[in-house]
């Protein structure tokens, strides 16, 4: 059951070949048996998933049934759950219970999915590699000594190990990408403002973005059909119609003329890794497409801007948590500024505080010019970049991430490297466009992912484009052995 596709979970629904409640407890079964080697979970919702998965049922009977009825998913815990705690991956959220849904979250509810439970993550969506989660490491289910990526490793690798059908994930800088490529799943990150960012926990508000990590672009296709959508409640929330995907992805790809941008393929890319994209290219090319090639002159700023402008957001979003209204509070703290002080030292983890100290400091007078204003003008440049390359080309494609999956422990002492992880994720954030990543033939076993970069809002063209890949060739239909 868990290596069907959500068409074919929705029609064995449908002809009643198991119901939503045995396929829920399929899937609570494995996560019992098989997640305490992989740790891709904070909180598992047994009752009330069987509870949702129960009315599903009702709704299969009644005939009122949408493609994701009854379909047992994981939300990332970084979504605002009513009534699951909802961590974010760290200590200050630990006794945490959301009083409402986020908007994702309940477009989802609305359209009949059943939650599982939520998935690990690095804390407050700060990492790489989710070693930095106050629940301890997500492991790879393809060697379990390596990351699986951050920050939606535990969505990743839930996805990968087939412990859910599917599930949500954010990507601020490559959050999405980076963990479906080292876990060899399909992400798609859409357009800044596709998916709204109510009761989604901020990390940095103009580069947050929901979307779906699955086991191919068809089944992304069916999330982002219900998660998509203007949503009031968020004023960056994107006032644009939404496009059926499903129905996109069939279209044909002759003549898709697809961007190769010089500085993707250069110094510190794995060679195997190159290589691997190079072939998944040629694919692409028999297919009917064209390949040319651009540049984005700027991209290679990309990293020390997002390191500026990232932490100046979340110094600022994370403020909130102060110990008073909600979260981590020490104990007998002496006055105001002791709770203060002690309640954000023992809930916050070390990277939460790099960061938060980082932009705390280019945001202060005397700073604030020099680093912060100076970030926000290469982050035009690195827009018009885009803007230039999309007047040539329909998409870009490239590596989504330098080298496979890394072991454990390895980049936990050189924020640098961890952060060079995200050299070819983070431009498409500060630019707000739709990334994804697909999988293509892994290197010594690890897998590798190819990433498609679109126009903004061209979401059902990059489905489009990754699902004819996925229709030709067998990649993303490779699970990892020993999660059966
Ligand atoms: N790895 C990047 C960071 O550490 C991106 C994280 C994300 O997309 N949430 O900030």
């Amino acid at each position: 059951m868990q290596n069907k596709s959500i068409a074919q979970l929705a029609a064995d629904l449908r002809l009643r070949t198991y119901s939503s409640v045995e396929l829920t407890k399929h899937y609570l079964e494995r996560i019992e048996r098989l997640d305490p080697r992989l740790n891709s979970y904070v909180t598992v919702a047994a009752d009330s998933a069987l509870a949702a998965a129960e009315r599903a049922d009702q709704m299969l009977k009644a005939g009122d049934a949408g493609p994701l009825t009854g379909i047992p998913i994981a939300h990332k815990d970084i979504f605002c759950t009513q009534g699951i705690k909802t961590s974010c991956g760290s200590r200050m959220l630990d006794n945490f219970v959301a009083p409402y849904d986020a908007t994702v979250v309940e477009k989802l509810a609305a359209a009949g999915a059943v939650v599982l439970g939520k998935t690990n993550m690095d804390e407050f969506a700060m990492g790489s590699s989710n070693e930095t989660s106050f629940y301890g490491p997500v492991k790879n289910p393809w060697d379990e000594t390596k990351v699986p990526g951050g920050s939606s490793g535990g969505s990743a690798a839930a996805v990968a190990a087939r412990l859910c059908a599917v599930a949500t994930g954010t990507d601020t800088g490559g959050s999405i990408r980076q963990p479906a490529a080292l876990c060899g799943i399909t992400g798609i990150k859409p357009t800044y403002g596709r998916c709204s960012r109510w009761g989604m926990i901020a990390f940095a508000s103009s580069l947050d973005q929901a979307g779906v990590m699955a086991r191919s672009a068809a089944d992304a296709a069916f999330i982002l059909d219900e998660m998509a959508g203007f949503d009031s409640r968020d004023s960056t929330s994107a006032d644009v119609p939404v496009p059926d995907y499903v129905d996109a992805l069939d279209n044909d790809i002759k003549g898709l003329r697809i961007g190769l941008p010089k500085e993707y393929f250069g110094e510190g890319l794995d060679a195997r890794v190159g290589a691997a994209i190079q072939d998944a290219i040629k694919e692409y090319e028999r297919l009917g497409a064209e390949i040319v090639e651009i540049s984005l002159p700027n991209s290679p700023l990309s990293v020390p801007v997002y390191y500026v402008v990232a932490p100046a957001e979340c110094s600022s979003n994370l403020a909130r948590f102060d110990g008073v209204r909600y979260g981590h509070r020490c104990e007998n703290p002496e006055d105001l500024e002791d709770l203060y002080k002690r309640s954000r030292a023992e809930g916050f983890g070390a990277e939460v505080q790099r960061r938060i100290m980082i932009g705390a400091y280019v945001l202060s007078a005397g700073y604030y010019d020099a680093y912060y204003l100076k970030a926000q003008k290469i982050r035009h440049l690195i827009a018009d970049d885009f803007k230039r390359a999309f007047e040539q080309v329909d998409v870009i494609m490239g590596p989504t991430s330098p080298t496979t999956a890394f072991p454990i422990g390895d980049k936990m002492d050189d924020p640098v490297s961890m952060y060079l992880n995200d050299i070819y994720t983070i431009a498409t954030n500060l630019a707000g466009l739709p990334g994804m990543s697909i999988p293509v033939e892994p290197v010594d076993g690890m897998p590798v992912g190819l990433q498609i970069i679109g126009n903004y809002f061209d979401e059902a063209r990059l489905l489009n484009v990754a699902h004819q890949y996925q229709h030709a060739t067998h990649w993303h239909q490779a699970a990892p052995t020993g999660f059966e």
